[in-house]
């Protein structure tokens, strides 16, 4: 981890800046000056989860393939669509559920496990406050989500994505309490921020290369629209669209 690292040259640097520029009139601004960059490099570190600040994710696979994974579902407007198009082209995603979704729309995930694709999970609340939990709050709803899904389908997911992309030190304990591994992405397809699917299909297939994990949401319209264009432009340039777990070379589920 990273922030370990960050944190101790801060502090290295704020006792010897102390002890060398002590006599000097501008002692202050050195070491807010420090604190300063510190701050910028933890907010930075929280919301890059690439950055592999807090806690090391996965975010690139290890085979050729690439994989598409879709969160922030289910959702029974837009998540049938997605599976109708993904079983047209005989393709397995990942989904990242949200557990009070899933505990909804039992059926949906079902529905996904049948069709062979992975379940994952991407927390029960997903709440805006997330990053602010307790380490304790935090496990429990990393553990509810696994419940929820165990109870549906009877296997419990080892693969994990923080909402929003956000992590910080409580993730660390969190995880390993449930035994899971944190998943983030190679390739963000700006889905929740396209006008139509055309910024969609055009933001993946100008930039996917080999072993990329594709960062895609099955709660929204446009993503669905999306999606028959970009698995026929992978099957024209002969991109391998795999399963996260092959792709990542990572069991998806606990064994029992
Ligand atoms: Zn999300």
């Amino acid at each position: 981890m990273k922030h370990n690292i960050v944190t101790f040259v801060t502090l290295t640097a704020l006792v010897l800046s102390s002890v060398i520029f002590w006599e000097t009139g501008f002692v202050e601004f050195v070491l807010i000056g420090i604190g300063v960059i510190y701050l910028a490099c933890t907010a930075y570190g929280s919301s890059k989860i690439e950055a592999n600040y807090f806690i090391n994710s996965i975010h690139i696979g290890k085979s050729k393939g690439v994989a598409l994974t879709f969160d922030d579902g289910p959702d029974p407007k837009t998540t049938p669509a997605i599976l109708a198009v993904l079983k047209k082209f005989d393709v397995t995603a990942t989904f990242f559920v949200i557990g009070k979704k899933a505990e909804l729309y039992p059926d949906l995930l079902r529905q996904m496990d049948a069709e062979g694709h992975t379940i994952a999970n991407h927390s029960y609340s997903h709440s805006y406050g997330i990053g602010f939990f307790s380490t304790k709050r935090l496990s429990d709803d990393i553990a509810r989500c696994n419940e929820v899904i165990a109870a549906i389908l009877g296997k419990t997911p080892i693969l994990f994505r923080p909402p929003f992309g956000v992590t910080n030190p409580r993730y660390a304990a969190a995880l390993k309490k449930n035994g899971m591994i944190s998943v983030g992405w190679s390739l963000r397809s700006l889905d929740t921020q396209a006008k139509n699917k055309y910024q969609v299909i055009e933001k993946v297939i100008s930039n996917i290369k080999r072993r990329d994990i594709v960062l895609l949401h099955d709660h929204l319209p446009v993503t669905a629209d999306a999606l028959e264009d970009i698995i026929e432009h992978c099957r024209n340039k002969r991109v391998l669209l795999e399963p996260l777990s092959k792709v990542i070379n990572k069991d998806p589920y606990v064994k029992i």
